[in-house]
């Protein structure tokens, strides 16, 4: 008896499944072009020319894209337009927190993007990423330091935050600032990988001079910044410190990170801080009631500024500043010891940075309601489970993304 085609017959095999190719958020257009070739997915011009227009235009015809998710956008109007907050939901590594506590399935990380009017009325966009979820630094004044560190995220992970904006948001940033959850250079080899896939000419291509990194100031992270930066392609990359105190007396009690690398050694860090092209060192002070706003502080500050611009003004010939001071207003967290301080206050604390000849400025509060503005981030989720015991670790890079 003939058999019927198919009846009884051996299944025919099927094909294995393909393995996901290389991710194109992750790594910069050659080396993902290299990766493609090799994995026999498609030939090394086609992927770089598939790269590019993902980055480009947004879409992904035969690339596996693994953008994480977006959760959660929220809106508030302010003066220089919209401030978008966006969580994207990143999957959790383990289950349980150091501390023992129960982590939810899924983590988010948040970004914020900023708008600012320039001098001639264009609206531009900053974006301000996270490179972990949570942080282990501690800050005392920081929403983000009441989670601790739940985990480092991946190139891919903090690219995605870029590729949200500008592909789905609709709103491709001018800048970028990592001063969103965590501390980058607790996350310093996935926080460099993905600024080099950011300022890919394939890729998102934002110019170097138009990231930020901001930083508690880790000494061991600006050693290695510092090697980083003399790599050519590198030189105008920005940098932030969080100051946020005159004295090593007050930073060590609202940044414990302070204990360990006082403020002669960051200060000493500075004053050597290589100069390509006349690049600025941004200084972060969020001005606490009570804590760091007295007439002293600001001499104290000053005093401690001194010698970086005195360097610097030395090595350039010029009479210009190397160091701007960004004041601004605390933000309240959950649960705050502190409140904002009053505008009145800012004023005047500003007006004696300048009247001491510092080059000083006043960030305007943006994204408040949010939970968007600067030391507010922070998963709600997350902050609901009982508080971690949060500290600094050093010596040691935070726990490998996944
Ligand atoms: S201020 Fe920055 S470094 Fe400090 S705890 Fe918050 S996120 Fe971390």
């Amino acid at each position: 008896m003939r058999q019927a085609p198919g009846e009884n017959s051996t299944p025919s095999p099927q094909p294995p499944p393909r393995p996901p190719g290389p991710d194109p958020l992750g790594q910069t257009g050659h080396d993902f072009a290299r990766a493609a070739a090799e994995a026999r997915l498609m030939a090394r011009p086609n992927a770089l020319k598939a790269y590019r227009r993902l980055h480009r235009t947004g879409e992904s015809p035969g690339l596996d894209l693994h953008l994480a998710p977006i959760a959660a956008v929220l809106r508030e109007d302010g003066p220089e337009g919209e401030v978008i907050k966006f969580t994207q939901r990143v999957p959790a590594t383990r289950a349980v927190t150091a501390a023992g506590d129960a982590l939810p399935q899924d983590l988010r990380t948040e970004s914020v993007l900023i708008p600012m009017l320039g001098r001639k009325g264009q609206r531009n966009y900053t974006l301000c990423v996270s490179s972990q979820v949570g942080c282990a630094m501690g800050c005392t004044f920081c929403e983000t330091a009441q989670m601790g560190l739940i985990r480092s995220l991946t190139p891919a992970e903090i690219v995605g935050q870029w590729f949200a904006a500008a592909h789905i948001i609709g709103i491709a940033p001018r800048n970028i600032v990592f001063m969103g959850m965590g501390e980058p250079l607790d996350n310093f080899d996935n926080v460099t990988a993905a600024i080099a896939v950011l300022k890919d000419h394939d890729g998102p291509a934002v110019a170097i001079s138009r990231i930020t990194v901001s930083t508690v100031g880790r000494l061991d992270g600006l050693a290695r910044l510092r090697q980083l930066i003399a790599r050519p392609g590198w030189h105008r990359m920005g940098l932030a410190i969080s100051v946020n105190a005159p004295t090593d007396a007050v930073r060590s009690a609202i940044m414990p990170i302070n204990r360990a690398m006082p403020m002669d050694q960051l200060q000493k860090m500075l004053v050597e801080w290589p100069i390509y092209g006349g690049g600025k060192v941004c200084l972060e002070y969020v001005l606490i009631p009570g804590v760091n706003d007295a007439p002293e502080h600001a001499r104290q500050l000053a005093e401690w500024v001194r010698p970086i611009n005195e360097r610097y003004r030395e090595q350039t010939g010029g009479n210009s500043d190397r160091a701007i001071v960004n004041l601004i207003p605390y933000n309240p967290r959950r649960a705050s010891p502190w409140p904002a301080p009053a505008e009145d206050d800012v004023d005047r604390f500003l007006g004696w940075l300048l009247d001491l000849g510092l080059y000083a400025k006043r960030r305007r509060t943006k994204g408040r309601d949010l939970m968007g503005a600067c030391g507010q981030l922070g998963s709600e989720a997350i902050r609901k489970r009982r508080a971690v015991e949060v500290g600094v670790s050093l010596g040691t890079s935070g726990p490998a993304a996944p």
